[in-house]
């Protein structure tokens, strides 16, 4: 039977760089089917609000989920903030998909490494920061207070269960690879961090084949920077990991190239995930055909291997990007002159699949 999976492009360049992503999918000849919906902006100015029930419906009765990108200018100033693309559309989609692991692997491309900010060899990292999405202090309880004009409160809340569903994320995503994970905290200091380092120790002894330390998130800021090549995989929580994985993505040289997940519990059994790029919607370059689109067609091959367990057909994805991109091709953000639009990138893509 053919998976189902639920295409919401969004605004900006979200509908050019997934159109490329949908059409790779196709050509890998994996069964797929593939039905969309209107999110972000866009489905504000069709039915009022940026994240229409029929969406939601539709990606909760899907295997799993594509998104390109939301926002924009036209839409930042909406008010209640509630119906803005973001506040309204990919918080309340990540909620209500229970989607409570972000895996966002960053790799330099080989043909890339001169785009990264590090020199030399320190420039080829290929690492995955795996970080906890639904909880710690961006959903703690109070979630904000003010509680007059000089005091405000965040929350930091951390259950066990929450440590451990992710910490086991982590360990399954190191398995397929270098089999090393560095967990990192903040237990000098705060109480959820020594909860966090007791739970993963507890865990530890049950997954021989693993090599898993602890660093602090400070250090590891710093590590990141001085030699990136020492990690395989960071776990962390909510805050550290939205940082990092920031970090972690400009050291690798550009944007528009990397993918990611977020994923929540199984469904029949598979992993059930939303991929996109983690770059927005980029509106200075919206409708030109200048966008990269590869950092969404390597989310689809993200899908591919997560959810669907075709990891041969996302390996042929990851390689017909590279072989592109050592053949020369190159879109506006990463080649000033000489460069090709998004439809050709696909297209290169395509033909080295
Ligand atoms: P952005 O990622 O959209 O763009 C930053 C810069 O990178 C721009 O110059 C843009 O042209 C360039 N860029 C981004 N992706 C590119 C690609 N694939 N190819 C070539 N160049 C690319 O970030 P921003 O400008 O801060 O935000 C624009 C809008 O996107 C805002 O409304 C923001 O809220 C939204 N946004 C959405 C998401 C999301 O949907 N997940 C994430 C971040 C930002």
């Amino acid at each position: 039977m053919a998976h189902k999976v639920a295409v919401l492009p969004g605004d900006g360049i979200g509908p050019e760089v997934t159109r490329e992503a949908v059409r790779v999918l196709k050509a890998t000849g994996v069964p797929i089917e593939f039905e969309e919906a209107l999110v972000g902006g866009c489905a504000y100015d069709q039915t009022g609000h940026p994240l229409p029930q029929a969406t939601l419906d539709l990606c909760k009765s899907a295997d799993a989920v594509l998104l390109g990108a939301v926002g924009g200018p036209k839409w930042d100033r909406l008010e209640p903030v509630a119906l803005r693309p973001e506040v309204g559309a990919l918080l309340p989609l990540r909620r209500e998909l229970g989607l409570y692991a972000n895996v966002r692997p960053a790799k330099t491309l080989a043909p890339l490494a001169k785009a990264s900010p590090l020199k030399g060899k320190r420039a080829l990292l290929d690492l995955v920061v795996v970080r906890e999405l639904t909880g710690g202090i961006y959903f703690g309880s109070p979630r904000e207070r003010r509680a007059n004009g000089t005091l405000a409160v965040d929350t930091c809340l951390y259950h066990v269960y929450e440590v451990e569903r992710i910490a086991e994320v982590a360990f399954a995503v190191a398995k397929t690879r270098r089999c090393e994970v560095v967990s990192v905290d903040k237990a000098n200091v705060l109480e959820t961090s020594r909860l966090w380092r007791e739970t993963v120790d507890r865990m530890t002894p049950a997954h021989p084949e693993l090599r898993i330390a602890h660093m602090l998130v400070d250090n590891c800021a710093m590590q990141l920077v001085r030699d990136p090549r020492q990690f395989d995989v960071i776990l962390t929580e909510n805050m550290f990991g939205d940082i990092l994985s920031d970090e972690a993505s400009m050291l690798t040289g550009s944007l528009g190239l990397l993918p990611s997940a977020s994923l929540g519990e199984p469904r029949q059994g598979r992993p059930f995930g939303l991929y996109e790029p983690i770059h927005g919607s980029a509106p200075d370059i919206a409708g030109q055909d200048r966008a990269n689109p590869i950092a969404a067609v390597l989310s689809a091959a993200m899908m591919l291997r997560h959810t669907f367990a075709e990891s041969e057909a996302a390996e042929r994805i990851e390689r017909a990007v590279e072989r592109a991109l050592a053949d020369g091709l190159r879109t506006a953000d990463l080649a000033g002159r000489d460069s090709i639009g998004t439809a050709a990138m696909g297209e290169a893509i395509l033909a080295r699949l």
